[in-house]
């Protein structure tokens, strides 16, 4: 069952020149599906995932989220639909140097204003599975590019997001680290059933999904699926 459809999105940027950064593009990811998009620099990769973030609105074509589009939803509706469906990891974590690991996790919930009970419960689950239990006070600036990106992660989870997105999670961190937020990812995909799309340069971080779309120039050129994977990486 699909949980995202893209249909013949195309997005162009108007300027002095004119730059078809996306051109009818269509793809459907299924609800519990680890999805990479590869592609150079420059292939349009940031335009899609600002398109599925709704940061941005494509020129022409549709994205629908289960039955919700969100190019109906007003400001505050949208801004409740990121909230509640989307989770997001970045290359650079993203995280708020003045909140310890523990504050910088717990708010999106704090935003929402959810009880402090659900928070803690959440929080211990999270901190205990990703082994972040004992720097839960530490600030960001006293923990490793790995700890911070598994912080991160946390903080994508904590509101149980229906879709995660992750851009470059791997683009700032050394091979060991890389492989250990990979294996995460991988895991709270097939045990929590969480969708993941990832946008990547990195193959290794490719070859743990489920299924790869090659993008260039704002299209697609090729799709490689986890069984046929080996013969490709
Ligand atoms: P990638 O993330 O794969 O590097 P982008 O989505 O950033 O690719 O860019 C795709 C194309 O769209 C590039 O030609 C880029 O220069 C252009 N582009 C991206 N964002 C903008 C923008 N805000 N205004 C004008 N052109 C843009
Ligand atoms: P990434 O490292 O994810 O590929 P990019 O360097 O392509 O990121 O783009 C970073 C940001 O700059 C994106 O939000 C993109 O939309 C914007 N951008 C890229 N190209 C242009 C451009 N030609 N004009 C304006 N903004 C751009």
């Amino acid at each position: 069952m699909s949980i995202l459809k893209v249909q013949d999105v195309t997005k162009v940027y108007e300027g002095k020149v004119t730059n078809r950064a996306l051109n009818q593009l269509s793809f459907e990811v299924d609800k519990g599906e680890f999805l990479a998009i590869m592609g150079p620099s420059g292939s349009g990769k940031s335009t899609l995932l600002n398109l599925i973030t709704t940061i941005d609105r494509p020129t022409s074509g549709e994205i629908i989220f289960n039955d919700i589009k969100p190019q109906n939803l007003n400001r505050t509706e949208l801004a409740y639909f990121r909230r509640r469906e989307l989770g997001f990891v970045f290359q650079d974590f993203n995280l708020l140097p003045m909140l310890t690991v523990e504050e910088n996790i717990v708010l999106p919930l704090t935003l929402d204003q959810k009880p402090v009970k659900v928070m803690e419960e959440r929080l211990s689950v999270l901190a205990e599975r990703l082994d972040l239990t004992t720097i839960l006070h530490k600030r960001p600036n006293e923990i490793s590019g790995g700890q911070a990106q598994r912080v991160a992660i946390a903080r994508a989870l904590i509101h149980e997001p229906a879709i995660i997105l992750a851009d470059e999670p791997t683009g700032n961190l050394d091979s060991n680290n890389s492989r250990e937020v990979l294996e995460l990812l991988s895991k709270i995909n097939k045990e929590k059933q969480a969708t993941i799309i990832m946008v990547t340069h990195d193959p290794i971080a490719a070859s743990f999904c489920d299924r790869v779309l090659f993008i260039k120039d704002g299209e697609f050129f090729n799709e490689i699926h986890r069984d046929d994977r080996r013969q490709t990486f």
